[in-house]
């Protein structure tokens, strides 16, 4: 049945400003979805038992959910302008999601849409966003993930445009809660190839910094996913930030790296370093991007290639320098 609004008739300025996204939309305006261009609101074609699933007690409180996620994400400067993209399964093939070309802050529960796992929109009255497929392969491929999580922190995707992933066992709730963090090549924004880009991390990782681009992380709702962010964000935020104290990090010891991972298996996360042996355990505490991001010095950094002060040739130089002062004192 049409909620209320739906069946108003549209006037005032709320309505210009829906009728003018409407019309952006139709102009194909957002990269990565041209076919977005003339498709009529799926609200008016969707089957009552569709639109009966997404009008719903359970997916109301979804929608609500979905939109103090997006809140969060803009308060704390995750998204920018109408990025990222926020969704949560509700059924065998029935995913909520964020529409397109929307500020995260303006997200209302009537803005939202509803699609099958191959992005088919069965309900909503916006266009949904052009970067849903990454959320389908992470529900298609992860049965316990319920809520995805997609955005651009700005000191996680420091480290996602270098490279390079952050070092584990250096905090232990980072460790827990996400711990060992993959890194998906670049691949265009909202399109299937960049979809499938997390597909050999993501049953090992609920966190993925994204080439060239962001993060996306997956828990069992949007909320959870949203703290994965969080998690992730502001451990990228310390890590640079112990960069100006200019000595190496202080590693947990190996055998209390152990008893992080016990906790972790029992809390029912993934961590790719479940299955490692000891030898390859330790030898991923210090993968190349923690090494990368260490205090210059660290062990493992490659020094510029200056002189050695050892060197004959620099000893020298040392020496006539000195000689040089020590006989204009003489002089004076
Ligand atoms: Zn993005």
């Amino acid at each position: 049945m049409p909620s209320s609004k739906h069946s108003d008739p549209e006037n005032g300025s709320a309505a210009n400003t829906r009728k003018l996204k409407r019309e952006l939309e139709q102009a194909a305006y957002a990269y990565g979805r041209p076919e977005a261009a003339g498709k009529k609101a799926a609200k008016k074609t969707a089957k009552p038992e569709l639109e009966r699933l997404f009008q719903s007690p359970e997916a109301k409180a979804v929608k609500e959910e979905i939109c103090r996620v997006g809140w969060k994400l803009w308060q704390r400067s995750y998204v920018d302008g109408n990025g990222g993209n926020i969704s949560c399964r509700i059924g065998q093939n029935a995913v909520i999601c964020t529409p397109t070309l929307l500020s995260k802050i303006d997200l209302k529960p009537e803005d939202l849409c509803l699609v099958d796992l191959e992005g088919n929109q069965l309900a909503g009255d916006l266009p949904r966003t052009s970067e849903v497929f990454l959320h389908l392969e992470i529900y298609k491929n992860v049965p316990q993930a319920k809520g995805v999580v997609h955005c651009h922190p700005p000191h996680a995707t420091a480290y996602a445009i270098t490279g390079r992933v952050p070092p584990t066992a250096i905090i232990p709730e980072f460790d827990v809660f996400v711990g060992s963090v993959a890194l998906s090549p670049y691949e265009t924004p909202g399109t299937r190839k960049f979809a499938e880009t997390v597909l050999p991390f993501v049953r090992n990782h609920n966190t993925i910094l994204l080439g060239n681009h962001g993060i996306v992380c997956w828990a069992d709702t949007p909320t959870h996913a949203e703290w994965y962010a969080e998690n992730l964000e502001t451990y990228c935020w310390t890590l640079l930030v112990s960069r100006q104290l200019a000595v190496p990090y202080a590693k947990i010891p190996f055998s209390k790296q152990q008893d992080l991972l016990a906790i972790k298996r029992r809390l029912g996360l993934p961590d790719a370093r479940f299955d490692m042996k000891e030898g390859e355990l330790s030898s991923m505490a210090e993968p190349p991007g923690a090494i990368a991001l260490a205090p210059p010095g660290a062990s493992g950094i490659a020094k510029p290639s200056l002189p050695s002060l050892q060197d004959d040739a620099v000893q020298k130089i040392s020496k006539a320098v000195a000689d040089a002062v020590i006989a204009a004192l003489k002089r004076g």
